[in-house]
């Protein structure tokens, strides 16, 4: 079977993880603040804050934005439910943004039509939560006029979409946002096997985030309401959890991050590939219309809905292991037994009857997309 998304590993790396088992320090040593530093001066964006996954980041960056159960939280519906799990977590309300069928981005007019809305009931969002599908950047630039039209924060979730670009620079740089959060889960862009990041700008956030991270404890004397301090004194000042990253996982992004850029160069020209050979299929394919995408992920979504699952089954028959991002979020089980009522998503719930995301990563071999290609031709021409 072909997967359709697939790690790297090279001896490099594996030297970089046995280097830190033999060390002082499996946690909380050199390597988590190496491998921020490292991030932040590749997305150039001034705090970043490993965390165990992109799951805790964003829970982490909605708690520091003050998320509380007298809130609401937005984000785009077509997404992993973790997108939105974070607000729940929190307490929140929780709604959900109707997606541009060309980009499976959230909709700008969507978002702005329900913005309105809201308005005039007071019900206005405390945090947006634009998620940067399949690797392209949503239009930052408008979503950041909102903001400031509604008086909403932002979170980014770029789980997708590190090594991507917004048109003036790279996916992380927090220009338009207060915080990103990046996933290394080994299907992403780069991985740390679990592990994820937020990123900011603003110290007041990434000071809660860091207090949030590891128990709501600090040993800053100058964050302490102690002023006599004996030298074992640390105080835990809010309720956190252990959302910490280890050492192992550090030096392995550090490892992996020597090789984005190679990695997003192989994916956009793979996906450059599957543009070329699927043209003439009654298929559509995401347009890249913003930025530069990590590309993630290749979805197509098929002219003729009504053969969506027995073009899902024939590839996997044929040992393709396709799969759908996403089912919308408000179809799950879990979602549909809370006691909130949800925006309709027509262009969500097309999207879905149609797409099914193919293999794309850095290592597929020219090979085996030619065996995607030629699957999908016998099963669609
Ligand atoms: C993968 C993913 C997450 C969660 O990432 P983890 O690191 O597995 O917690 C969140 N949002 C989106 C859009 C994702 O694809």
């Amino acid at each position: 079977m072909i997967p359709y998304g697939r790690q790297d590993i090279n001896q490099a790396d594996i030297d970089e993880v046995l280097a830190v088992l033999h060390s002082d320090f499996l946690t909380q040593g050199p390597k988590v603040p190496e491998f921020e530093a490292a991030v932040s001066h590749y997305v150039n964006c001034q705090f970043a804050l490993a965390t165990n996954s992109a799951t805790s980041a964003l829970h982490i960056a909605c708690l520091a934005l003050g998320v509380s159960c007298e809130d609401r939280v937005w984000t785009s519906v077509n997404s992993f439910v973790a997108s939105s799990n974070c607000a729940l977590y929190c307490g929140a309300q929780i709604d959900f943004i109707d997606i541009d069928p060309r980009t499976g981005n959230l909709s700008l007019v969507a978002l702005e039509t329900m913005l309105i809305n809201a308005q005039k009931t007071n019900t206005l969002p405390k945090v947006v939560i634009p998620v940067h599908f399949a690797g392209q950047s949503c239009d930052m630039p408008t979503i950041h006029e909102l903001s400031k039209r509604f008086g909403f924060a932002i979170i980014e979730d770029a789980s997708h979409a590190i090594g991507g670009e917004y048109h003036q620079g790279k996916i992380g740089n927090c220009q338009y946002s207060d915080i990103t959060v990046f996933s290394f889960h080994p299907v992403k862009i780069i991985t740390t096997a679990e592990g994820g990041m937020a990123m900011t700008n603003k110290p007041e956030l990434a000071e809660k985030m860091a207090l949030f991270r590891s128990h709501g404890i600090t040993k800053n004397p100058d964050l302490m309401s102690s002023t006599t301090l004996p030298p074992w004194y640390y105080e835990q000042q809010v309720l956190g959890y252990n959302y910490r990253m280890t050492e192992l996982q550090a030096c392995l992004g550090l490892s992996q991050l020597t090789r984005i850029d190679e990695y997003i160069q192989q994916r956009n020209s793979k996906a450059q590939c599957y543009n070329d050979a699927l043209k003439n299929l009654p298929l559509k394919v995401l347009e890249v219309i913003y930025g530069k995408s990590a590309y993630h992920l290749y979805v197509i979504q098929l002219n003729d809905a009504t053969r969506h699952l027995t073009v899902f089954n024939a590839l996997r028959a044929a040992q393709i292991g396709v799969n759908l991002h996403y089912i919308p979020i408000t179809k799950q089980p879990y979602y549909q037994q809370l006691d909130m009522t949800f925006t309709a998503h027509p262009h969500a719930d097309d999207y879905y009857a149609r797409a099914i995301s193919i293999p794309l990563f850095p290592t597929m071999s020219d090979k085996d997309q030619q065996d995607v290609i030629q699957a999908l031709t016998d099963i669609l021409l």
